[in-house]
């Protein structure tokens, strides 16, 4: 037998959920593409998506994913023989890193411990000790995605200017933009990065890089700047495939524009604080049930945890076998580990990760803590039972006469 039959559930950290009304949005023949609805549409989806991330600067589309735009930042900030400082909480800092070493950028990695969330001290040394301030750029991840470590960005800044350093501050919000709050202009963020397919509900497929003056003055003083990559003309088009330098996104655009309605309907400081409960709930069950077992969130500091999604460590074989149950007898789909496997626990199979990104609600969450909370009982996992009525207890606490 199988209970699996019904609307599947991914809870994967990306992509994420996509809203329904997104999917109807992006059922429709293809549009003309040089004038009408859909050209005549994408100036208000760059300014809605500068109130997402809460700046006056500007927004450039692309298509592609989040390692395009991992590209496409620094190709307009920061030339090959240069240098960049990254800030590394995980595998996805690493990653930048890499697109940054094959650029011919040198580039130096400030690894911290794993779970463990940005240290501005080693900044504050990283600057001091940079004789001629030869740093371009300083990379952060706000949420490292496979760690589920969630960084103070504004400090970044506030060392920055203590030390007078000059280097841009590019942050990658791909797994924290319209989940975690965000604010790139109070905290003096240049360059910020994200997807489509994550906070933003819609497929994967488009990337946006934002920046301000500063960060376009520096690819102003670069010699040379790939044309596909290039923001300027993106964000100052003489016509309008200039927007995306060829053919148009055409119906990602569709869904993008209902999925920021949705977003802006519910008003972002709403979408902060439904992340925010719905991840306090998930914590409340998980601590639950490792008080008499061996689940646990990695971050052991609430408020360094990603509101978008959490990593756990629950021991091998134990991480895979509920992964693997509660896709086929539940329809739920968990995310897998990135970057976590251990000696003894080569596969990383005693870990494992919840999306909690974007179209969430309340009984979505519940009704995934209840799916683990089977899960755990069928496979006889040592866990407290009653993790569903803490999580439920946290929902009815923050809802109370609402
Ligand atoms: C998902 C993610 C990426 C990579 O995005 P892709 O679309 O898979 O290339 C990069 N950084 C973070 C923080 C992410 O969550």
């Amino acid at each position: 037998m199988t209970l699996s039959q019904g609307r599947p559930y991914l809870a994967i950290p990306g992509p994420s959920v996509i809203p329904d009304p997104v999917l109807q949005a992006m059922h429709r023949p293809a549009p003309n593409i040089y004038e009408g609805a859909l050209p005549d549409m994408v100036p208000g989806l760059i300014t809605d998506l500068c109130r997402v991330a809460q700046t006056n600067g500007h927004a450039a589309i692309y298509i592609g994913n989040g390692h395009a735009m991992w590209e496409a930042a620094l190709a307009n900030t920061v030339a090959a023989g240069e240098k960049v400082l990254v800030l590394a909480t995980g595998r996805f800092g690493h990653g930048w890193a890499d697109v940054a070493e094959a650029r011919g950028i040198t580039t130096d990695i400030l690894d911290h411990e794993t779970f463990h969330t940005i240290d501005p001290d080693r900044l504050r040394a990283a600057l001091r000790a940079d004789a001629g301030q030869k740093i371009r750029a300083v990379l952060a991840v706000h949420t490292d995605t496979s760690t589920s470590v969630r960084s103070d960005i504004a400090v970044l800044r506030q060392v920055l200017n203590e030390e007078g350093h000059p280097a841009l501050l590019m942050v990658d919000c791909i797994a924290s933009l319209g989940c975690d709050e965000f604010r790139m202009d109070d905290w003096g963020v240049d360059v910020m990065i994200t997807g489509s397919q994550k906070g933003l509900m819609v497929p994967p497929g488009l990337g946006f890089v934002y920046f301000n003056a500063t960060a376009r003055a520096q690819r102003t003083g670069l010699s040379q700047v790939s044309r596909y990559w290039d923001w300027d003309r993106r964000v100052e088009p003489e016509i309008f495939y200039h927007y995306f330098n060829g053919t148009a996104p055409t119906h990602h655009l569709h869904g993008l524009r209902v999925a920021l309605d949705m977003i802006h309907d519910e008003g972002m400081e709403a979408v902060w604080a439904r992340h925010a409960t719905l991840a306090q709930a998930l914590w409340a069950a998980v601590s639950h049930w490792g008080s008499a077992g061996p689940m646990h969130m990695c971050v052991a500091d609430p408020s360094l945890r990603s509101h978008a999604v959490s990593t756990l460590k629950i021991g091998a074989p134990h991480g895979t076998a509920l992964r693997r149950w509660c896709e086929t007898q539940a329809g739920v789909t968990l995310g897998i580990p990135l970057g976590m496997s251990e000696t003894d626990d080569p596969n990383g199979d005693g870990f494992f990760r919840f999306g909690h990104m974007g179209h969430v609600n309340a009984h979505m969450i519940l009704g995934l803590l209840g799916t683990v909370e089977a899960g755990l009982g069928a496979l006889d996992i040592p866990h407290a039972p009653g993790g569903v009525a803490a999580a439920s207890q946290v929902i009815a606490e923050a809802t109370r006469n609402t």
